[in-house]
């Protein structure tokens, strides 16, 4: 690990290509699948400002990490906008040498302030949120009574800023907004945006996850195909998360996430940062590894390079290829809004 052009390898044959930084774990949304009222109210524990990375920092670690092969970037949370200047580290993040795409992902409602500025200082893409076009569904899964039409004026804004092309999130939630489905994709198809359905997982445990809660890809695809034939298409790298779908009348791309039916952690590239420095190699982990210590103890970049290079050379994840009775509610994984989805 010590040769500078040496990428590792995990124990499972995965490089590194993907770092996701999460800049807070504070959110403006209260979403009833990642972090529900009762628990994140008031008494809630959110990490104290000393605690997070400064933006020198996550820009060094960044840089380590695409020393080690890390090439897309993204910026997550918690709700990233409600990092203060957050443009700031986009720019610095935008020099760092080897990253190539460097995006964010956000719930959308700040972008329509804050979009023209990301785009200035380098951001390249954004994917936003968005589970229904009903403000009465909506608004039941976001629990603070944001408007779609908030969220429609950030993608709009991001638009008019240039960050495309756009995604578009929707967890999707059996009984809750699996009737929006077809509304989503009447919205979206010929817009120029790829909506992209994601299958509702058990990360964290404070959401009360259920098998039964899920609507499996299948279904979703079969739900969109009824209504407007699509046809499957290749991925676009190894790796992608999404599996790709066009219209079949030309009407553009769409994408479903399916991690809890067709898990893909043969092809996992990712590491991810927590906003107070923590190294995660796992969406589902229950622990990760300080780097903030290091970092602020006067480790030179060498170091810091050696010790996150061994953590990703011993890497075994695969949680959601194991996925089973046992391992849902094992009661210690991270939160989403901590990790950064
Ligand atoms: N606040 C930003 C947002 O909502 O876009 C960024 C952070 S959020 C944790 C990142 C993504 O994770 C969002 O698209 C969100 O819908 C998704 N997400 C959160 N909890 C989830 C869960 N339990 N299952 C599937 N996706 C989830
Ligand atoms: Fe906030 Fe995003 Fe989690 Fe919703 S999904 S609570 S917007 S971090
Ligand atoms: Fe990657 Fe873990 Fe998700 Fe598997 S479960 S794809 S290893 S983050």
């Amino acid at each position: 690990m010590s040769n500078l052009n040496v990428k590792p390898f995990d124990r499972l044959g995965r490089t590194l290509a993907d770092l996701r930084i999460s800049v807070t774990d504070r959110c403006n949304f209260r979403c009833t699948y990642c972090m529900p009222k009762e628990i994140f109210n008031r008494d809630y524990k959110f990490l104290e400002r000393t605690a997070l990375l400064s933006f020198e920092e996550i820009t060094r670690l960044a840089g380590i990490f695409t020393s080690l092969g890390a090439r897309k970037v993204r910026l997550t949370g918690g709700e990233p906008l409600l990092r203060a200047g957050l443009e700031k580290l986009v720019g610095m993040l935008a020099e760092v040498p080897g990253v190539s795409d460097l995006t964010l992902t956000s719930n959308g409602v700040l972008l329509p302030r804050k979009a023209r500025a990301l785009a200035d200082a380098g951001l390249d893409r954004v994917t936003v949120s968005l589970d229904s076009l009903s403000d009465e569904v909506f608004s039941a899964m976001n629990d603070v009574g944001a408007k779609v039409s908030d969220v429609l004026a950030g993608i709009e804004a991001a638009a008019d800023a240039g960050l495309t092309p756009i995604k578009v999130n929707m967890v999707v939630q059996r009984g809750i907004n699996d009737h929006s489905i077809v509304e989503m994709a009447d919205h979206f198809r010929g817009s120029g945006h790829i909506l992209r359905f994601i299958e509702y997982m058990d990360v964290g445990v404070t959401n009360g996850w259920r098998l039964d809660d899920v609507t499996p890809a299948h279904e979703i695809i079969n739900t969109v195909n009824d209504v407007f034939p699509i046809e499957p298409l290749e991925p676009n790298y190894r790796g992608e998360v999404a599996k790709r779908w066009r219209y079949a009348d030309g009407q553009g791309e769409l994408g479903v996430i399916a991690s809890v039916t067709q898990p893909f952690c043969g092809d996992c590239t990712r590491a991810r940062l927590s906003a107070d420095g923590k190294l995660y190699t796992c969406l589902f982990a229950v622990f990760g590894t300080d780097l903030r210590e290091a970092v602020r103890s006067g480790v030179s970049d060498e170091e810091l390079r050696r010790q996150i290079g061994s953590v990703w050379s011993e890497r075994v994840d695969q949680y959601s290829e194991l996925r089973s009775g046992e391992t849902v509610g094992i009661g210690q994984k991270v939160e989403m809004s901590y990790i950064g989805g």
